[in-house]
């Protein structure tokens, strides 16, 4: 028989696919996109997608407050600190027409509409200032949702006709938007962002990645689902939406009291499908049980700041250093891993050399003007190394790194490197 570990895991990685959708192969990126980090600590973290709503819970059982202020006073009955994913503002998505409740187009079939179709100014950082202050004054984590909380790119076999972004420019025009909305309104600065419906690819160039990359925002995914969000179909919905939300945090920590160490878990603030608000209700029994298996609840930052890595912890001899490197070059994988013991390739050198200007905003310059031999993510750095003539012109990126390179690029580091020219003796000797 299946343990609930395995089928808990399963479902995991259902949603993975569903939800958060299959990211590109990994490349060594100064955008990292978090689902969760390495840590033996009882930390983990919580965000909540589409708010903040002020509009009152469904069923209200809190005397009409809204829902945001719900959750805000939950998170700070158990010391708890939030990531909210805010959009800016939907009342321009219209003309649109609204689905059925319970269906995926219940907020709109063109657009989305936050926290309800027809009641977008009850919706949003732009309506809705005084939960933005709230939420920052108690200290919880904002990050961009999308001013208009539309999807980047075309994604027609999972939302018809929905409409789409399309151009990098729109993509980063509306996020700046609400990144200045955050920054004049409330001098609060954003450091990342969740696309919304995880699409990534903008056109036949660009990715969320490059659109993050101008931003200078991390990508936040999550790696397990609080749900809440999907309608239950039958009996006490309320109840049975509820318990999707708790049961799971439950037999997993019967099974692994550490299974939450490092996750970033997925909620909504706002309604589900069903236009109701499972989250007020199964938030608290969450946060008890999270916090009863001695967990802590901070925001994303703060997780990286404690470990930044996927795959790489303090257990690590060279963490320290690791840590210290990853603030300010590209050392790291796109999916946030660092896989010190594998080889070096040429490509991944190049990205560690090379100024972000030329590895990041040259490459997607020459890309603009319609240059696809700059399509690779490291050509605009293999570009650069090639000027300085640390690389002939067309290395291929995926090379795997020779001694005769690092001679060449001997000024960035410290003595020879030793042994197997493995990204962790390269890394170890680079020169901060
Ligand atoms: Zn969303």
């Amino acid at each position: 028989m299946e343990s609930t570990l395995i089928k808990l895991g399963k479902k995991v990685k259902r949603f993975a696919k569903s939800v958060l959708l299959p990211a590109p192969k990994p490349v060594v990126s100064y955008v990292r996109r978090f689902e969760r980090i390495k840590t033996p600590e009882k930390v983990c973290a919580m965000t909540f997608d589409d708010g903040p709503m002020d509009l009152p819970c469904a069923p209200d059982r809190f005397g009409g407050e809204a829902l945001t202020d719900v959750l805000l006073d939950t998170l700070a009955e158990f010391g708890a600190k939030g990531v909210f994913d805010v959009v800016g503002d939907t009342s321009e998505n219209y003309p649109d027409v609204c689905g059925p409740a319970g269906s995926p187009t219940w907020g709109g079939t063109a657009f989305d509409h936050y926290p309800e179709f027809g009641q977008d100014s009850k919706g949003g950082a732009q309506n809705c200032p005084r939960l933005i202050d709230r939420i920052l004054n108690e200290g919880h984590q904002i990050t961009n949702h999308g001013y208009r909380h539309i999807i980047f790119g075309k994604k027609p076999y999972v939302y018809g006709k929905r409409q789409f972004q399309g151009k990098l420019d729109d993509v980063t025009s509306d996020m700046e938007k609400l990144h200045g909305l955050l920054a004049d309104r409330h001098g609060y600065q954003m450091e990342m962002t969740r696309p919304p419906h995880y699409v990534d690819q903008i056109d036949g160039v660009f990715t969320a990645y490059d659109a993050c990359a101008l931003l200078n925002y991390q990508y936040l995914a999550a790696s397990f689902d609080g749900q809440g969000w999907l309608p239950a179909k039958t009996g006490d919905q309320q109840l049975a939406e509820v318990r999707e939300m708790t049961e799971p945090v439950r037999r997993a920590l019967a099974q692994d009291q550490a299974f939450f160490c490092g996750q970033i878990i997925f909620q909504k603030d706002g309604y589900n499908m069903a236009l109701r608000t499972p989250v007020a209700f199964g938030l608290r029994e969450q946060l008890e049980l999270l916090t009863k298996a001695g967990y802590r609840i901070m925001t994303v930052s703060e997780l990286i700041e404690l470990s930044p890595f996927a795959d790489t912890g303090s257990e690590d001899p060279d963490f320290d250093q690791f840590r210290e490197l990853q603030r300010t070059h590209a050392v790291v994988y796109s999916d946030n891993t660092l896989r010190p013991d594998t080889p070096m390739t040429k490509g991944e050198l190049a990205m560690l050399l090379a100024p972000r200007s030329a590895a990041v905003e040259g490459r997607i310059e020459k890309l603009r003007a319609g240059d696809k031999s700059f399509l690779h993510r490291y050509s605009g750095a293999l570009n650069w190394c090639a000027e300085q003539k640390l690389f002939s012109p067309g290395t291929a990126p995926e090379a795997p790194l020779e001694r005769a390179d690092l001679l060449k690029a001997a000024d960035f580091f410290r003595g020879d490197i030793e042994g197997s020219l493995t990204r962790r003796a390269v890394l170890r000797s680079f020169r901060l």
